[in-house]
């Protein structure tokens, strides 16, 4: 299967360019030429099936063309070594947990599959050291820097804000040693990420070392985000929950979201989504107006979701055409302040005994406030709330235990490379790598 890219300049790329490269050469986002429905008989049985072959199905039709079926399979099975449960939270919102990783968050699914594949198609291609970029505003860089770790041939460089993560999500990407370089960047996140960017357009540095990009920007990292809301159905219908499903999705970057919005076209019944924002509301703002201006991130307690420029918004424009109407009929927004969250973790504590984490308190509160009558939501817990350990527990009064993995993190000493915000820095210190 080709990927082409958003910005229509560049041309079309092999699954292993698209992996490799990250980015197309326009800078736009790559998208599959083609998505393949899945056949009537799939989703009538979806529910006896697991969500490990589930997850088969769903990489096949993705990536079947281009990855003999027997190393793909193996690829899913050893990405999704966890489960990803749907829990009941009161009698129509469901919790979609997915926490249950390595580094207790969604994107260990997207990064333990792409350092898989990637590892694929270095070692088929004998191409040399390949070099990954990303930044992080939290929870990316941990569950890349754990994906790839200790992956021969394969360098990670995580750039993230000084000062505006949590210690519990900086020590799991700067403890780590080996094959992972953490950069500590004198700014928000936006400067990382436009950091990256910039280096991939570098033409010096491209032909020093060999780059690309673990962000949501890759097609390894966000198709197979895919495979949860596949099993979120299968296992509502279990419980004979499937008709009118609402899925709502916390969202930053909209990776996830879009992942979401490709299995609905690929046939998974779906009513319509809910993206939830924080104050970081360019999208809702879209929603609401047609018009979208990237905006300066503002920091919040879900800061995962400061986002002020998502870059997969352009993959849902592409998705439909770039038409407002279609998007906002499919997808509606919610955007909340911190207040909101802290006051949607302490309702859901108290009337339902669960415990969010502020990004899920998003997801949750949105379908609190806008399921309409016969639907039944389901918000992507996108985290497990003892990563946001002071935040939560301000707010419910009561200790959280740290998950053992996540306390081992903590042990670690933290190394790091300082940075400022400028390109040409960042630039220069690449060059004597
Ligand atoms: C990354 C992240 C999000 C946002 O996901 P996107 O795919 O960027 O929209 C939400 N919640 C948590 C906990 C995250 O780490």
């Amino acid at each position: 299967m080709k990927y082409y890219s958003t910005n229509k300049i560049a041309p079309s790329a092999t699954l292993a360019e698209a992996v490799i490269n990250g980015l197309a050469g326009d800078k736009g986002l790559y998208m599959p030429e083609r998505i393949t429905r899945l056949p009537n008989s799939f989703f009538n049985e979806i529910d006896t099936l697991s969500f490990q072959d589930i997850a088969c199905t769903v990489a096949n039709a993705f990536f079947g063309e281009d990855v003999d079926k027997d190393v793909l399979d193996h690829i899913v099975r050893d990405t999704l070594a966890f489960d990803c449960p749907v829990v009941p939270i009161s009698s129509n919102i469901y919790s979609l947990e997915l926490f249950h990783g390595p580094t207790l968050a969604f994107k260990d699914v997207g990064a333990r599959f792409m350092a898989r594949l990637l590892r694929h198609f270095t070692n088929a291609g004998k191409e040399g050291p390949v070099n990954v970029l990303v930044a992080t505003s939290g929870d990316t860089g941990s569950a890349v820097a754990n994906g790839f770790l200790g992956v021969d041939g394969i360098h990670v460089y995580v750039l993230y804000p000084k000062g505006k993560v949590s210690k519990i999500q900086e020590s799991q990407f700067t403890t780590l040693g080996k094959n992972i370089t953490a950069i500590e960047v004198d700014g928000v996140f936006d400067d990382c990420q436009a950091l990256v960017k910039s280096a991939f357009m570098d033409k010096e540095l491209n032909a020093h070392a060999h780059l690309t990009s673990a962000n949501s920007i890759n097609v390894a990292r966000f198709l197979p985000q895919a495979f949860y809301y596949f099993n979120a159905y299968a296992r509502m219908k279990a419980l004979g929950k499937a008709d009118n499903i609402v899925i709502c999705v916390p969202s930053g970057n909209f990776g996830n979201i879009t992942a979401g919005l490709f299995a609905r076209e690929m046939g998974l019944p779906i009513k319509r989504f809910i993206a939830a924002n924080n104050k970081n509301d360019v999208f809702f703002k879209y929603l609401k107006t047609g018009e979208y201006s990237p905006q300066p991130s503002v920091q919040t307690i879900a800061n995962a979701m400061d986002v002020g420029n998502p870059s997969n918004f352009a993959r849902i424009l592409d998705l439909y055409h770039g038409d407002h109407d279609t998007i906002a009929s499919i997808i509606s927004g919610a955007t909340f302040s911190d207040g909101q969250i802290r006051e949607a973790i302490r309702t859901c504590y108290t009337d339902h005994g669960y415990i969010l984490d502020p990004h899920g308190a998003c997801g949750y509160r949105a379908l609190a406030e806008g399921l309409k009558d016969g639907e039944t939501g389901v918000f992507l817990e996108t985290a497990h709330p003892a990563k946001f350990k002071e935040t939560v527990e301000n707010v419910i009064g009561t200790e959280l235990k740290l998950p053992q993995r996540l306390a081992d993190f903590m042990k670690g000493e933290k190394q790091t490379v300082q940075m400022s915000n400028k390109f040409d820095d960042f630039k220069t210190f690449l060059l004597g790598e």
